[in-house]
């Protein structure tokens, strides 16, 4: 099996099965006890989260962590709009954000926050004109993400948070594509990862928050987490987290060539015909979002069993829609069924991905052949 969908979740790093080994069999200690044992796994949980915390880059703020991105997410929207003020209740973000965000919102839209969904342009990114006529006194807070999860293109996210913040309202950065992969700009005041794109565990995020910024608690009970999140943590996750974190700092320049090397050797070996989906200079070059005229994106990928690649997000596949982004930046059904995302990074071999590009590219032919 060639893996090719690094945006949907990437492998764990042998480092970070091994950190985290320890933890799911003898210290079984609660982290939130007294006991010896229970302070023992309480400060592997802090070391781990001085690594994230390292990793991030972020200056002047405070690491929580919680089960998810998405409930990350959920946190910063929802904690934010419990101290909305009837002068200043709007939340604008952008059409191409991640479910989290965007179902989060129309939610809270129904709980009477005023929501505002600024369009993108054809490259994926949004018009700061457009934001900015937007923005005004009575804007809560700025959502936009770093790195879109379904074509990788950039948001401008430091322009962003400079611009909320002159309108005095919060932003927050769902950087959970862009953490472990490329510098987060200083800027935002909440900011969510997830620990399964950087070669971590699943079921562990965090939110990071500038101080003085205080989202009301999303999940109430014990008061761990300084207050903020209440729950048992997992010293296993936490410090997996932690492992991933830090190996992704130590190797940051090294896995950013690799990335971009692989990027060009992509498309290079599936030859013309193919159209790459939004920026081709403002984005991750780990995500390689292609189309086809004619193309069915779906039955490639059900012929192709032996590669891993996707359509879109992991959370959209199987709904049967055509996916929100493509729609965002103009595509109609049929050219979004005729899309497919190829993943790739750390343990991605120049070899493999060549490979996978030359099957994918005989087998779109033979598609082409048989429905001509
Ligand atoms: N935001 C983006 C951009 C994502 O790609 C994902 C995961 O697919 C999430 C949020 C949700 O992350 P998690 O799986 O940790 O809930």
């Amino acid at each position: 099996m060639i893996y090719l969908d690094y945006q949907a979740t990437t492998p764990i790093a042998p480092e970070v099965a091994a950190a985290m080994r320890p933890w799911v069999s003898d210290h079984f200690a609660n982290p939130h006890s007294p006991s010896r044992w229970g302070r023992e796994a309480a400060a592997a949980i802090e070391v781990a989260r001085g690594d994230v915390t390292k990793a991030l880059g972020l200056q002047g703020g405070r690491l929580a962590f919680t089960g998810s991105a998405t409930e990350a997410l959920n946190w910063a929207l929802k904690g934010v709009a419990e101290q909305a003020t009837p002068g200043r209740n709007r939340i604008i973000t952008l059409a191409t954000e991640h479910a989290a965000v965007l179902d989060t919102c129309e939610w809270l839209a129904g709980q009477g926050i005023d929501l505002t969904i600024l369009p993108v342009g054809k490259d994926g990114i949004v018009d700061l004109d457009d934001l900015s006529r937007e923005l005004d006194e009575r804007t809560l807070l700025v959502a936009a993400m770093l790195v879109n999860n379904e074509i990788g293109v950039l948001q401008p996210v430091s322009e962003i948070a400079q611009m909320a913040h002159a309108a005095g309202a919060l932003m927050l950065c769902d950087a959970v594509q862009a953490f472990g992969r490329i510098d987060i700009p200083q800027g935002p005041d909440l900011v969510a990862i997830s620990a399964h794109k950087i070669h971590g565990p699943k079921g562990i995020g965090a939110l990071w928050i500038r101080t003085g910024v205080d989202p009301a608690p999303l999940i109430h009970g014990g008061g761990q987490e300084q207050g903020l999140r209440s729950g048992t943590l997992s010293p296993a996750l936490c410090v997996g987290f932690g492992a991933a974190a830090k190996l992704a700092r130590e190797r940051a320049t090294r896995d950013y060539d690799h990335v971009g090397g692989l990027w060009r050797a992509a498309i290079q070996t599936l030859g013309k015909g193919w159209t790459i989906n939004g920026s081709t200079s403002h984005r991750y070059c780990g995500n390689l979002n292609i189309r086809r005229a004619g193309l069915d994106g779906a039955r490639l990928i059900a012929d192709l069993r032996d590669v891993a690649f996707s359509m879109g997000s992991a959370c959209a596949s199987g709904s049967g829609r055509s996916s929100h982004v493509l729609k965002a930046i103009g595509l109609d059904h049929r050219a979004a069924r005729s899309s497919i995302r190829l993943g790739f990074g750390r343990y991605t071999t120049v070899n493999e991905l060549t490979d996978a590009c030359r099957r994918i590219a005989a087998a779109a032919h033979a598609q082409e052949k048989l429905d001509a």
